[in-house]
């Protein structure tokens, strides 16, 4: 694996701390657990979507676009970091905000993420819930190149080939800051949504012949529709990247016991888990992606897959903007 081979632009603080989380893991009694700090990627409040966009945007200034057209869920942490990015290369942003969580009270549609759209002069647009959102990105794209614009698709959390050679390095980030710490790392815990993340870092140890086992908490699909698309991706990733041994679907490990009522909703776990964090190490998870990772770390702990003895890193993937539209369930004075 060589990625100097592919465009890059630097967008990020890298490489993300790797730290212990000891009262943690004593407050767990579980397995060593440590924590990739992906949220602080340091752009526009950070989070796993700068390490995509890196290639993704130099890829689009490559073809000489002046516009990044992308898409998501209204509070989406890929769109305000696709906003930045275009701010830092000084492109158009325009986003479609798919209305997939509704009667989440004031401020959903206005706070957090997207208060940091409106800041970064991203042009975004509602779509109701349930329609190909991709195929809608790409109708905008060629509404603006008929106006006379440059414009540069980047899918839903930008999760294709490109977008997942960002998790391939940081599957080496991590391995090369493990072994500089004598370090055996058994198991890699995070969220997976559009797949990117552990279809990049999948290729990545891969290609690394690095037996780390990575377990995708869903916030969203069934155990099985995850499987195969993080699969389909982490397989084109390792074609791109040249791999030439096979990447079998049983190197992919997903859970969706941690979903609750749906994308966004919350849950009981996620709730605690967030709150767990914070009071033990002082960080702020997300109540969309990580809070809900947490609480299937947690849960993995409880039900004996992830052991005493191990070591387990939990990569945060960041989206920590969002508690900020969520705020009814984590306030003392709306509880009280
Ligand atoms: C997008 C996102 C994820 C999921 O990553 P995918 O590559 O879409 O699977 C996890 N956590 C946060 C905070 C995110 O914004």
């Amino acid at each position: 694996m060589h990625l100097a081979r592919f465009k890059r632009l630097t967008l990020g603080h890298f490489p993300t701390p790797l730290e212990r989380l000891d009262n943690l893991s004593r407050a767990l009694g579980g397995p060593d657990i440590y924590i990739k700090r992906d949220d602080c990627t340091g752009l526009a409040t950070g989070g796993n979507k700068t390490r995509k966009l890196e290639f993704l945007v130099a890829d689009a200034v490559q073809q000489g676009a002046d516009t990044l057209v992308t898409q998501g869920a209204t509070q989406s942490n890929h769109v305000r970091q696709t906003a930045a990015a275009a701010r830092r290369v000084g492109m158009q942003c325009y986003a479609l905000l798919e209305r997939r969580v509704i009667n989440m009270g004031d401020g959903y549609e206005q706070a957090g993420n997207v208060l940091l759209d409106d800041m970064l002069k991203c042009e975004y647009e509602f779509r109701p819930e349930g329609l190909d959102m991709n195929a809608e990105a790409t109708l905008l794209g060629e509404r603006l190149r008929e106006r006379g614009a440059r414009p540069y698709v980047i899918p839903g959390g930008g999760s294709n080939a490109i977008g997942a050679l960002g998790y391939a390095n940081a599957a080496e980030e991590l391995v090369y800051q493990a072994d500089a710490m004598g370090l055996k790392i058994d198991k890699i815990v995070h969220a997976t949504g559009s797949a990117g993340t552990q279809a990049g870092l999948v290729a990545g140890l891969h290609a690394l012949s690095a037996p780390i086992d990575v377990i995708g908490v869903s916030v969203r699909a069934r155990r099985d529709a995850q499987i195969a698309n993080v699969h389909r991706l982490a397989c084109e990733t390792a074609d791109l990247i040249g791999v030439k041994h096979a990447l079998g679907a049983e190197q992919i490990e997903a859970v969706d016991d941690y979903v609750g009522p749906g994308y966004g909703q919350p849950t009981d776990e996620m709730v605690d888990a967030i709150a767990l964090l914070a009071a033990e190490e002082g960080i702020f998870l997300d109540p969309v992606y990580s809070g809900k990772g947490m609480a299937g770390m947690i849960g993995l702990i409880k039900n004996g897959t992830l052991k005493k003895g191990e070591t387990v890193v939990f990569i945060h993937t960041g989206g920590t903007a969002a508690l900020f539209a969520y705020q009814h369930l984590f306030s003392r004075q709306s509880a009280a």
